[in-house]
């Protein structure tokens, strides 16, 4: 496991749960890319994989690990790659993406490195351990297509790179790995979403991260800050980060990188993926109706609404996203209230059932008693744009300078090198 403040000099392994005893599971189907690459290991020796047959079952009986078809039983195993340089991958079946939303399913997912299957809680709890780059290449511009600049991949490259070393946040570290294979951590469904451009650029950025005062820097992103960055300390609970401060995205003549006239909002769709096809991130109108507002209060807050009166923002970041906002409402017997959503997380949130662009809008009552939003930017604006930093990458800037440009004062180091030119 990453170990939290040190700075690594080699290429670490990285953990990634793929398998949470949240998803309570008793059994999973694996497959081999070729059985002959792999062995099991059960703590006090190594056995060879399935060597007739490529696919297997891992169930939990008796609350041990057991491994159908060649009879092993352990309290975990791991299959390990004995031949680690042809790449094999070990297949799933049954990995749950989008846990907890209600986009939430089940997906067949390939993984490089080694699988370790355990018991947590009497379920199964299944980790891929692999080297950093390699992951890195599966998730860093997974979503981006071949046709962006190179600058802007490479910039991207080593922001995730550098949020994952800066292993800020650790949410499931006492279950034993770094991150999981969610949003909540980052999106990672194994090799299906590695391409030659990523590899590419996890290539040409090898070990590369964006530090600040010997720390390796916390990199948020997000995908338009709408003109302005915003502060870490407005977005998130804490004191505020020195490189995470809110600059003017713009070029040397005031014009936002990350506007239409620099990137066109009709083709974004063909760099960033995720996009909905009218690709308002820059300015955009939401209309909130009475109901809907009224429906989300009820599901979020518990609030019996009849009538919402009034929407007053009381407190805003720098870059105009709403940080505290008044709701004002009425209830059936007809008494008015006023209820506080703090955060622009949960202001997006309850605003709308599909999450809110951003919470950086203003507000018009209309005739009907609904309410415009007039917003700009996506996301919660911390640090890099990655709009802005594809329009940076349109306007000839590198990937140094875009960093730099969206984390002040920081600095771009190469940690490690690949082994094969040490
Ligand atoms: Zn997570
Ligand atoms: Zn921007």
């Amino acid at each position: 496991m990453l170990i939290p403040g040190q700075i690594p000099n080699t290429e670490p392994m990285i953990r990634v749960g793929i398998v949470l005893p949240e998803d309570k599971l008793q059994s999973i189907q694996i497959s081999f890319s070729d059985p002959q690459c792999f062995e099991i290991d059960t703590g006090d020796r190594l056995h060879p994989a399935c060597k007739n047959n490529d696919q297997s079952t891992v169930n939990i009986e008796d609350g041990k690990i057991i491994l159908s078809d060649v009879n092993i039983t352990a309290s975990s195993i791991k299959i390990i790659p004995s031949i680690p340089h042809d790449n094999p991958f070990i297949t799933l079946k049954g990995v749950t993406a989008g846990r907890g939303f209600h986009w939430e399913k089940q997906i067949t997912a390939s993984f490089w490195g080694s699988l370790e299957f355990s018991i947590y809680e009497d379920n199964l709890m299944v980790v891929n351990e692999l080297p950093l780059e390699q992951y890195i290449s599966c998730v860093a511009t997974s979503e981006m297509s071949p046709q962006c600049p190179p600058e802007f991949l490479k910039a991207q490259t080593i922001v995730a790179r550098s949020w994952l070393l800066a292993n800020i946040e650790q949410k499931h570290r006492h279950l034993g790995f770094d991150i999981c294979n969610d949003d909540c951590c980052q999106r990672y469904q194994g090799i299906a979403h590695c391409t030659p451009a990523s590899i590419q650029s996890a290539e040409a950025t090898f070990g590369q991260v964006i530090m600040f005062d010997d720390q390796i820097c916390d990199a948020r992103y997000s995908k338009s800050c709408g003109g302005i960055t915003e502060n870490y300390e407005h977005v998130w609970d804490g004191d505020p980060v020195p490189y995470l401060v809110s600059i003017m995205d713009v070029n040397e003549n005031g014009i936002p990188f990350c506007s239409p006239e620099i990137v066109p909002e009709d083709t974004l769709k063909s760099y960033i993926g995720d996009v909905d096809e009218k690709g308002q991130y820059y300015r955009w109108t939401y209309e909130v109706n009475q109901a809907e507002l009224i429906h989300s209060l009820k599901e979020k807050r518990n609030l019996s609404a009849v009538k919402i009166l009034d929407l007053n923002p009381t407190q805003t970041g720098t870059s105009g996203r709403i940080i505290d906002l008044l709701i004002e409402y009425e209830d059936e017997p007809g008494d008015n209230h006023v209820t506080e959503i703090h955060s622009e997380y949960e202001i997006r949130n309850i605003m709308s059932h599909a999450f809110l662009y951003s919470s950086a809008f203003t507000v018009e009552k209309t005739d009907d008693g609904n309410f415009l939003l007039h917003g700009k930017g996506w996301g919660h604006g911390v640090g890099m744009c990655q709009i802005g930093a594809l329009g940076m990458a349109f306007s000839k800037c590198v990937a140094e300078k875009i960093l730099c440009h969206y984390y002040p004062n920081t600095e771009l180091r190469t940690l490690y090198r690949p082994l094969s030119l040490k």
